[in-house]
């Protein structure tokens, strides 16, 4: 019931507000996107009244956090990755659609009693471009920068399942192959006036469709930090893992293989044999 709450919110509340003062026409109808269309966006509501737009943010949250933001009066404070969120909408809104929005209605509802907290956040255009900046550069990178929290940290314990915390750490390749996590894909920043967020395949030279990214194919090879052991041979894909060495490759240990070994202690088991016997595949679910 609480997450079913949590769900609507954004419904409940846009339905809720005065008609006179909504410019957009329900969620998701004011949106863009950025960076050759690896960056989308969609804001919750735009309102306008005493001749001020205002960006409107709709969230809820369960008692113990929703107590820890009226204790600290400050959405910034109470959570900075959501205050970034709503200065990135309202500058992509006055970027991309010709607006002039000053500030943000935040919107919290105690998702354990339906309690409701109001702020008014200002918009920072420094903030804004800094985080322009900051998504740009991660769009840009080609593979996943090093974790910044620890195993103890409560994001990790809390949102991530043990599978998940072990790909976060570096000790597990992720579970599945698809292009987005093979070395050969790449983004396409060249497609700024239909921005598709188009990816493509440097090994077979191509534009690779959502499908076929989800696919992948046997010429799969992992991004190296997604690999639990240290690349040693760039030009061979050779790492070396305590004191044994291995390629990756369709040639050498397959990407699907590896992600089998390293969950079951880097042992070739009786199902990767018979896998083998019946040129056939194991499947991590
Ligand atoms: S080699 Fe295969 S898995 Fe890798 S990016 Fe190209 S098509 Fe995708």
């Amino acid at each position: 019931m609480i997450f079913r709450l949590g769900d609507g919110v954004e419904d409940i509340l846009h339905k809720a507000l005065p008609k006179a003062f909504v410019v957009t026409n329900g969620p998701e109808q004011i949106g863009g996107k950025f960076i050759s269309g690896h960056v989308r966006w969609h804001a919750d509501d735009l309102l306008y009244w005493d001749d001020c737009y205002r960006l409107a943010e709709y969230k809820s949250a369960n008692s113990r956090r929703f107590n820890r933001l009226k204790k600290l009066g400050s959405y910034k404070q109470w959570d900075n990755g959501y205050w970034c969120q709503i200065q990135g909408y309202m500058g992509a809104i006055n970027e991309q659609h010709d607006y002039d929005v000053e500030e943000c209605v935040v919107i919290v509802v105690n998702k354990n009693d339906c309690e409701i907290y109001e702020e008014i956040v200002p918009f920072e255009k420094a903030a804004y471009e800094e985080i322009m900046e900051r998504a740009e550069w991660l769009v840009k990178l080609e593979s996943p920068p090093p974790p910044t929290m620890t195993a103890s940290d409560y994001r990790v314990k809390n949102f991530m399942d043990e599978d998940d915390q072990g790909v976060y750490l570096g000790h597990l390749t992720p579970k599945q192959i698809n292009c987005r996590n093979c070395r050969f894909s790449r983004r396409d920043f060249n497609d700024d006036d239909l921005k598709r967020g188009r990816w493509g395949c440097k090994k077979h030279r191509k534009v690779l469709t959502f499908d076929e990214q989800k696919a992948g194919c046997n010429d799969h090879e992992w991004i190296p930090e997604l690999v639990p052991a240290t690349l040693i041979d760039e030009d061979e894909m050779i790492y070396q893992r305590d004191d044994e060495q291995f390629q990756n490759g369709p040639d050498h240990i397959p990407s699907d293989r590896m992600a089998w070994l390293c969950r079951n202690g880097w042992v070739q088991d009786e199902a990767l044999e018979i896998a083998e016997a019946f040129s056939g595949k194991v499947e991590i679910l």
